[in-house]
């Protein structure tokens, strides 16, 4: 059995990965997908430090993985279904093997927010999107709506303006949430057009979308507008369901830990996006992952 248990393979648990294994820590990580997290639905980074020009979110994962593995960091193909801490132990629950460890570090990040609008889950996959890294070159020449206003909605939209003759951006207040940057590229795009102050209200389509229902919240009325593909860009939830009464979790489900990555519960640590905190980002996260190694580090050295 490992000593210490990462949870998570985004950038968070990889470079708590890194800092482990390098220390010599017994670490295994567990990934329920393939290691990588968010950052492999990112086309293009170009805030990390170290890479002018910006790189390649699938490049970046890539080599950050590489790296850990260089220093022995054994990774592993397992969906995490419970963890209990007990007397003198962790029990974690893999979905093929049990594990009973003394530390563990959660990074498990977290995952696109849903609109729970009539159509949504019927067409996902059929036109409805999360990700237009993986999507957006099915809508060459068509016509697409992203919802949201935020970083992520901004970043995505001018992405998908590559393939789609025509963005919208779907937002429900007058002001982007998106940083100066962003904002203004998208402004300067001829092939966005925002469309302010309405909320989607169901996505229409049989196999396909073929169009998505708007209320337009100062006129108070609703109309449908022709899109082939939806963008769904409304920000993230923690992945922290099987957390629930093990560490303490502020209001939106996040985990809170002090400075050290400490949780409330004595051998579990947190690190990345699923942490309570007020950004979030790869750098941030990778910076959570260092300190969260340490602290791990030193509790099972018995400081
Ligand atoms: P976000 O900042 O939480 O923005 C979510 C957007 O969706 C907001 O504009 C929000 O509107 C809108 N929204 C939320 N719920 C909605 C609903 N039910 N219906 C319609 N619209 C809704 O999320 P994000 O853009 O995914 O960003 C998450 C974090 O990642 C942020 O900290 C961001 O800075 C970071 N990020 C950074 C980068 C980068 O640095 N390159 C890239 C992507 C993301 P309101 O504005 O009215 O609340």
């Amino acid at each position: 059995m490992p000593e210490l248990l990462i949870i998570g393979g985004g950038p968070a648990g990889l470079t708590a990965g890194l800092y482990a294994a390098r220390a010599k820590l017994d670490c295994l990580l567990l990934e329920r997908l393939s290691p990588g997290g968010q950052v492999l639905t990112t086309n293009w980074v170009e805030n990390y430090p170290g890479f002018p020009g910006g790189i390649g979110g699938f490049d970046l994962m890539d080599r950050m993985r590489t790296q850990a593995e260089e220093f022995g960091l054994k990774i592993l193909s397992e969906e995490v279904k419970l963890i209990r801490p007990e007397t003198d132990a962790i029990f974690v629950q893999g979905d093929s093997k049990d594990y009973r460890v003394r530390a563990v570090i959660l990074a498990m990040g977290a995952s696109p927010k849903k609109l729970n609008i009539p159509g949504e889950t019927e067409l996902t996959g059929k036109g409805v999107s999360y990700c237009a890294t993986c999507d957006g070159f099915f809508f060459r020449d068509q016509e697409v709506a992203v919802i949201g206003g935020g970083d992520t909605a901004i970043e995505e939209a001018l992405f998908l303006t590559r393939f789609a003759s025509k963005v919208y951006v779907i937002h429900r207040r007058d002001r982007l949430r998106a940083i100066r940057i962003l904002q203004e590229r998208a402004l300067a795009n001829e092939k966005i057009t925002f469309m302010w102050n309405r909320i989607p209200l169901e996505i229409k389509g049989d196999n396909t979308v073929e169009g998505i229902v708007l209320r337009d919240l100062i006129e108070g009325k609703s109309s449908e507008l022709r899109v082939q593909g939806v963008f769904v860009f409304i920000g993230y939830s923690p992945n922290t369901d099987i957390l629930k009464g093990i560490v303490e979790l502020d209001e939106q489900g996040f985990v809170i830990t002090n400075e050290e990555m400490e949780t409330s519960q004595r051998g579990i640590y947190a690190a990345g996006d699923i942490r309570s905190k007020s950004l979030r980002q790869i750098s941030t996260a990778v910076g959570d992952g260092a300190v969260a190694a340490y602290s791990a580090l030193r509790y099972l050295e018995g400081y």
